[in-house]
């Protein structure tokens, strides 16, 4: 129904039963690393409950997914890890109109026009990789945005995260861990021939991988990574978020160099028709395109809410599915 012809009563009983069921979907997909919905669902009914929260404030809280990032991590037999910084989710948008809404709003905030640097949404799970006079030393899971799980052991099977940059600074960097798609497919076919159940999709593979406590089925796993941050972009000698890109790759990180900035919000139209079309041919799944501010220092004038920064949203492509049955369409008129 319209949010503006529900009575209140009515409002607050589809919010609690919408937080109710997006916390059980988010418990299995963030702490058991099996969904139980797909995520054009989880994505549908979390922008209804976006909607209601915001047309009915007085039944936001704390507890509600919009309020928090992941998991509880209730059962993983991991060391918990604090966050130096808290590691946040993004805000999505899932149309063009949506993506002018938050250029205006950015715009309108920082008092002027700002470049973006456009960036492939990986479809992993976050990890943060603390470095110690150039040593990698720990490497832990975004958690709950405040506490992580440590996950050094594992990580340290990933060949392409290296166990020492080309120079002995220390610093946090954060990025993307995801299962290539021929790891994918090759672990799927092991695991029908061993009589395991499938893993759903390569992001739950890559988090189930990550989180489980043998680092021996980890090297077996074949995992990547590409790394895109770091709160401590002075370290760096950036300014801006493409050229911290480029300082990550000189140190020896890995990125995804299918970056791209771009000077109006108008021009990000030719990135996502390129990438909509190009995603198939990629080694590893994206479900996106990340929109960030190109200034750190602009990023900071944002800031982040609780959830997500003010400073990027990300524009998610439509669930394979619908763009199945969106192609058929288009193909018989
Ligand atoms: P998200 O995955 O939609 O976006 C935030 C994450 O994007 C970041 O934390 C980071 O890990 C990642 N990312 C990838 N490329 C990036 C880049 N270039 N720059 C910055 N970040 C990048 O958000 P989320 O909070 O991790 O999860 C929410 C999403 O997970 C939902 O939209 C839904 O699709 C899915 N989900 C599904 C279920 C389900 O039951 N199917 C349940 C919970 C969540």
């Amino acid at each position: 129904r319209p949010i503006e012809q529900l009575s209140t009563e009515a409002a607050q009983q589809e919010i609690a039963k919408l937080q109710d069921d997006l916390r059980q979907y988010g418990i299995a997909y963030y702490e058991q690393d099996a969904p139980i919905v797909e995520d054009y669902i989880y994505d549908a009914m979390y922008a209804r409950l976006v909607a209601l929260e915001a047309a009915f404030p007085q039944f936001v809280n704390p507890d509600s997914p919009t309020q928090n990032v992941g998991g509880a991590m209730t059962k993983s037999g991991l060391d918990k890890v604090v966050h130096p910084a808290p590691m946040l989710s993004l805000g999505d948008v899932f149309s063009l109109e949506e993506l002018d809404e938050w250029d205006s709003r950015t715009t309108k905030s920082l008092g002027f026009q700002s470049d973006y640097n456009l960036e492939l949404k990986i479809d992993g799970l976050a990890v943060a990789l603390t470095y110690v006079s150039g040593k990698l030393v720990q490497a832990s899971t975004r958690g709950n945005g405040t506490i992580g799980e440590d996950v050094t052991a594992n990580v340290k099977m990933i060949k392409a995260i290296p166990q020492v940059l080309n120079e002995p600074i220390t610093i946090e960097v954060r990025g993307e861990i995801y299962m290539p798609k021929s790891s994918f497919s090759t672990l799927n076919k092991q695991r029908e021939l061993d009589g395991l159940a499938p893993f759903a999709n390569p992001r739950n593979a890559a988090a189930g991988s990550l989180r489980q406590l043998n680092a021996k089925i980890m090297k077996q796993r074949n995992l990547s990574a590409f790394v895109y941050y770091t709160a401590e972009p002075d370290i760096l000698g950036s300014t801006t978020q493409s050229d911290a890109l480029k300082r990550f790759a000189a140190l020896g990180l890995p990125t995804d160099t299918h970056n791209r900035v771009i000077t109006k919000m108008s021009d990000i139209n030719n990135y996502i028709t390129e990438y909509t079309v190009a995603r198939d041919n990629l080694a590893y799944g994206i479900d996106g395109v990340v929109v960030k501010v190109n200034r750190l220092d602009d990023q900071l004038d944002l800031g982040n809410t609780v959830k997500i920064p003010r400073w990027a949203i990300a524009y998610k492509f439509p669930p394979e599915e619908a763009l199945t049955v969106v192609r058929a369409i288009e193909w018989t008129v």
